[in-house]
C-alpha cells in the first residue's frame, strides 16, 4: 500500500458502526463529538484473529459492546491518558482479559486516573502477533506520556492526539513540553508513514509534507512571538501577549491560544531566549515574559 486510496481518507466517521480503513485495520468513532474531539475520538482495531484495540475512549457501555463486536480483543492500548482517551481502557479490559498497554499519566490533574497498564510502554516497545507487529514511539508534546504506534505492514502510524486531522494540537505546560512536541514531529518524521491515523479526525496522507508542515506552523508562531515581544521593550504577561502573537486566530480562541503561547515561552526560555518574571506571582497567567537580553543585543547589531 505505496498510496493511501482516496476513499480510504474521505472515509465518513461514523457512530456505532466499526469499518474497515486499511489491511486488518478498521475504526470505530466515539461518540464525544465536540469542539476538543472533532467527530469524536477514533478508536482503532489492528488485525483479525488476535486483535489490539488502540484509545478505546472515555468510559462508555455501548462502545464497549460494539468494539467486543470485533473479534477477539487481546491487548488494549493507548496512546496517552487524558479523559476522552483512555478511560474505557479498563472496562474493556475488564470484560475481555485483555492485557492493558500504555504509560501512566502525569499528575497534573488533567490526566485519567483510573488508568493502570499491565504493561508501562517503553520507546521502541514491539507488541508483537503472528499477524502484525505495533511498535510504540514515545512522543511526548502534547503531553508526556504520550506514544504513538507504528504498524509497519501498512505503514499506518496511529498518532493519539499527537497529531490531529484538522486542529493544532493544544500544548497544555506543565506536562504538554513545545520543544519535546517539535522533536516528537521531527521523530515521527523518520519513519516511511503511508498514512497518520489520528486520534481525532480523518486519515492523512501525504504525512512527510504534514509533519513539515507542523513544525514549520510552530516555528513561525514562535517566531511572531518573538517579534512581539521584540516590539514591546517592557515585560508582558500571557493575556498581554497572545492577542499580539495570535492577531490571526480568531478571538474566541485566545484563551486557550494562551496555554500554547505558555509552551512556546517555557521552550524560548529553556533555550536561553526568553526570560520570566515570577518573584511576585507564581500563577502562570501573572507572570511577564520578555525576551532574554542576548537575543536583543544580537538583534539590534543585525
Ligand atoms: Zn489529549
Amino acid at each position: 500500500m505505496a498510496n493511501l486510496p482516496q476513499q480510504l481518507i474521505e472515509h465518513p466517521l461514523t457512530h456505532h458502526l466499526i469499518v474497515d480503513i486499511g489491511p486488518g485495520i478498521r475504526r470505530l468513532v466515539a461518540t464525544n463529538q465536540g469542539p476538543m474531539t472533532g467527530p469524536g475520538t477514533n478508536t482503532y482495531i489492528i488485525g483479525t484473529e488476535q486483535l489490539a484495540v488502540i484509545d478505546p475512549g472515555p468510559l462508555d457501555a455501548a462502545h464497549v459492546q460494539t468494539l467486543m463486536g470485533a473479534g477477539n480483543i487481546c491487548w488494549v492500548v493507548v496512546t496517552h491518558t487524558h479523559p476522552d482517551h483512555s478511560p474505557n481502557a479498563k472496562a474493556l479490559a475488564d470484560v475481555t482479559g485483555a492485557q492493558l498497554l500504555g504509560m501512566p499519566g502525569p499528575d497534573d490533574g488533567h490526566q485519567d486516573e483510573s488508568f493502570a497498564p499491565d504493561v508501562v510502554l517503553v520507546d521502541g516497545y514491539q507488541l508483537t502477533t503472528a499477524e502484525f507487529t505495533l511498535q510504540a514511539v514515545h512522543t511526548p508534546g502534547h503531553v508526556a506520556n504520550h506514544f504513538c504506534f507504528w504498524h509497519e505492514r501498512s505503514g499506518f502510524m496511529f498518532t493519539g492526539d499527537h497529531v490531529m486531522q484538522g486542529a493544532t494540537v493544544v500544548i497544555v505546560p506543565p506536562s504538554g513540553d513545545m520543544k519535546d512536541y517539535i522533536a516528537s514531529v521531527e521523530k515521527l518524521a523518520q519513519f516511511p508513514i503511508v498514512a497518520l491515523a489520528p486520534g481525532h479526525g480523518h486519515l492523512m496522507a501525504k504525512a512527510q509534507e504534514y509533519l513539515a508542515a507542523l513544525v514549520a506552523h510552530r516555528l513561525a508562531r514562535e517566531a511572531k512571538i518573538m517579534s512581539a515581544m521584540e516590539n514591546i521593550p517592557q515585560p508582558l504577561t500571557l493575556a498581554e501577549l497572545t492577542p499580539l502573537a495570535y492577531d490571526d486566530v480568531d478571538g474566541s480562541l485566545h484563551a486557550i491560544a494562551a496555554y500554547s503561547l505558555w509552551a512556546h515561552l517555557i521552550k524560548l526560555e529553556k533555550e536561553g531566549r526568553a526570560v520570566q518574571h515570577k518573584e511576585k506571582h507564581w500563577l502562570f497567567d501573572q507572570a511577564h515574559w520578555q525576551l532574554a537580553e542576548s537575543v536583543v543585543k544580537f538583534d539590534t547589531k543585525a
